[in-house]
């Protein structure tokens, strides 16, 4: 599997460009900002990019998806209880001081369980709400890695206190949901360094059992 993890933006957001070897088929996970690199990795491995998934409705995790579904005619999929937190996209820019990117059109919502595919790489999405209503990771089964927005990080969790935040449902999403991934998992969170589902069982102090 090609997988290319590339900080972008004023927030360093993480975006995932993922690729078949044998088919050249791909997507891309959260293309928040500088659509012109992330495009030029996708020239260099010679891709198709065929899905630009979204992990939340958040501008450093959204911002540049019509600009890359310009110019690779992938659809743009988003679970659809971000759907209200997308249309307040213009005072998110505002928050954070960037350039409004702009209406951001959904292609269509996918939830639970629902299977994203490129050539004959699969993803199997977890809905994880908490961070906010509709965020959702990307779990690939035969690669172990888990693409988990701003759901995990390394030594952390996501923020709670932002419109549609629950630290209750972010709770539930990562010990019923994200634990119960095996320990080998490489995580990809949303920013910050990579790392394994049981490095953050043994040692982030949010999922620690004292915790719980
Ligand atoms: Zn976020």
């Amino acid at each position: 599997m090609i997988h290319t993890v590339i900080p972008v933006g004023p927030l360093q957001c993480n975006c995932s460009i993922i690729g078949d070897e044998s088919t050249h088929e791909g997507m891309v996970i959260d293309p928040g900002d500088q659509i012109e690199e992330i495009l030029a990795i996708i020239n260099q491995h010679g891709l198709r990019i065929k899905q630009i998934v979204i992990t939340h409705a958040h501008i450093d995790h959204v911002g540049g998806a019509m600009k890359l579904r310009a110019a690779t005619g992938a659809p743009i999929v988003l679970n659809q209880n971000d759907y209200e937190l997308l249309k307040m996209v213009d005072m998110q820019a505002n928050w954070i001081g960037m350039k409004t990117p702009g209406k951001v059109d959904i292609d269509h919502s996918v939830g639970q369980s629902d299977s994203i595919t490129a050539g004959s790489l699969n993803a199997t999405v977890l809905h994880t709400p908490g961070h906010t209503e509709g965020s959702i990771c990307l779990y690939f089964p035969a690669e172990k890695i888990l693409v988990a927005g701003d759901t995990l990080f390394a030594g952390s969790i996501g923020r709670t206190d932002l419109p549609g935040g629950s630290m209750k449902k972010i709770r539930q999403s990562l010990f019923n949901t994200v634990l119960a991934l095996p320990d080998e998992t490489t995580v990809v969170p949303g920013h910050g360094p990579l790392t394994t589902i049981g490095q953050e069982r043994e040692t982030n102090p949010f999922l620690t059992k004292t915790q719980r």
